[in-house]
């Protein structure tokens, strides 16, 4: 007997049929003797329906407020699920992130988990009960409800696996496991049958949403092994752990992330000290930064250029249009169109020749590249959005189809 957490993500219960699919899959594991937790998303649309629902009432309402109404959609998907398997014959209980003893931080909208109180699961698991948790929710301290931000059930999932020591972690989505590039835009896409922790978390945080970013970093600190798969049929997933034996393969996908904006601060003083107080700036205004480029100097003066998430792209540009005079640049000069492609992959630490390859497939597609970044296992490029598609489709041809 194992204890495994599922977790099913929007489009897996988007519907009646969708939820009775999944109440099979939950019924015929746990005719097997298995323990089972199962974390549920909202169905379909309904984050971003509720979302837009708000607007209509009130264009910027308190992130308490938001919470209320957006751990709705998870409730709902977990009620209807235990009523599916009530249908079922199944003993089941539904709970909610607060009954499920999901303690978070109070930063309502993007909470941290802070602690699990496992009691009320274990004793529902003690009932031979199949425990259904509603995800992307918990409660902070002074019992009002908080969600963990966008695809957040995943963290959810995670966590729970850590806390509860389960033997599996399964994640169930529209696609059959995680492949080299977004299945949806790159039809020659391969399915990995395995991946590491880093690269996973390379890849989440550069915009392939298959996995949540914050959801990988939990398995990798806890040793949480994960295995995404679909529910649209029964078969095994690819499995993201820590070592795996593909290390020949030089590079495991190709993603694009087009929530990227770029700003140039043009004509700063040739000077000591002058990238620490633009960077001041940004960071006293909370603002991350993404890659970073400085030109070389030339008659006293140099470039700083750096690009920040879109929704932070105006808050960027005021903090630093407020400071023009002490930090004495001439001019800024800002891009909203931007994408960033990268390449991630354990494999090329050990590589000669990669970067060559990505850029010979660009100059090939003849994408421009504005800015380059590299870490041990990834190199991003900053290209025009209108550019992106097809330079990850250039990249992907060039490495996994040629
Ligand atoms: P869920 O609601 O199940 O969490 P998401 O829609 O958040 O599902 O994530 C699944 C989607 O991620 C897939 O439909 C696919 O289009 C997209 N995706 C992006 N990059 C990849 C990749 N490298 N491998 C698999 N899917 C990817
Ligand atoms: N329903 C939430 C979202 O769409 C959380 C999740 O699905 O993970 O972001
Ligand atoms: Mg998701």
């Amino acid at each position: 007997m194992s204890l495994i957490v599922k977790k099913f993500g929007g489009s897996s219960v988007a519907d009646a049929p969708g939820i009775l699919r999944v109440a099979g899959i939950i019924a015929d594991d746990y005719s097997e003797g298995h323990e089972l937790v199962v974390v549920l998303s909202a169905q379909g649309d309904t984050t971003d329906d509720l979302t837009a629902k708000a607007a209509e009432i009130n264009q910027s309402p308190s992130r308490r407020e938001m919470d209320m109404l957006l751990a709705t959609g998870e409730l709902a998907s977990a009620a209807l699920m235990a009523m599916a398997l009530e249908k079922l014959g199944l003993p089941v209980i539904s709970l909610s992130g607060q009954q499920a003893g999901i303690r978070t931080s109070s930063d309502h909208g993007s909470a941290r988990i802070e602690k699990i109180d496992c009691e009320r699961i274990r004793g529902e698991l003690d009932k031979r009960r199949i425990v259904i948790v509603a995800g992307f929710q918990g409660v902070c301290r002074n019992g009002d409800v908080t969600t963990l931000g966008r695809g957040g059930s995943d963290t959810t999932a995670v966590a729970l696996a850590a806390a509860l020591r389960a033997d599996r972690c399964q994640k169930y989505t529209d696609e059959d496991g995680v492949y080299t590039a977004d299945p949806r835009k790159v039809p020659g896409a391969l399915r990995l049958s395995e991946i590491t922790y880093d690269e996973m978390m390379e890849l989440a945080s550069l915009g392939a949403q298959v996995l949540n970013n914050r959801s990988v970093q939990m398995a990798k600190r806890y040793g949480v092994e994960l295995e995404v798969l679909t529910s649209f049929e029964r078969k095994p997933g690819t499995i993201v752990k820590e070592v795996t034996n593909m290390e020949k393969i030089k590079i495991s996908g190709v993603a694009k992330d087009t929530n990227a904006a770029r700003i140039a601060v043009m004509g700063l003083r040739d000077e000591p000290g002058i990238a620490f107080r633009v960077f001041r700036v940004l960071s006293n205004a909370k603002i991350v930064v993404d890659i970073i480029l400085q030109s070389i100097g030339r008659e006293g003066t140099k470039d700083i250029s750096f690009t920040v998430a879109r929704s932070d792209l105006d808050s960027a540009v005021s903090a630093l249009d407020a400071q023009r005079e002490a930090l004495g640049f001439s001019e800024l000069d800002v891009s909203d169109s931007v994408a960033k492609v990268s390449i991630v992959g354990a494999g090329m630490m050990s590589a000669s020749g990669v970067a060559t390859m990505m850029f010979e497939a660009l100059y090939d597609a003849k994408v421009n590249i504005s800015m380059i970044s590299t870490s041990e296992i990834k190199i991003s490029v900053l290209v025009d959005e209108a550019d992106a598609d097809r330079a990850v489709a250039a990249i992907h041809r060039r490495f996994f189809e040629d």
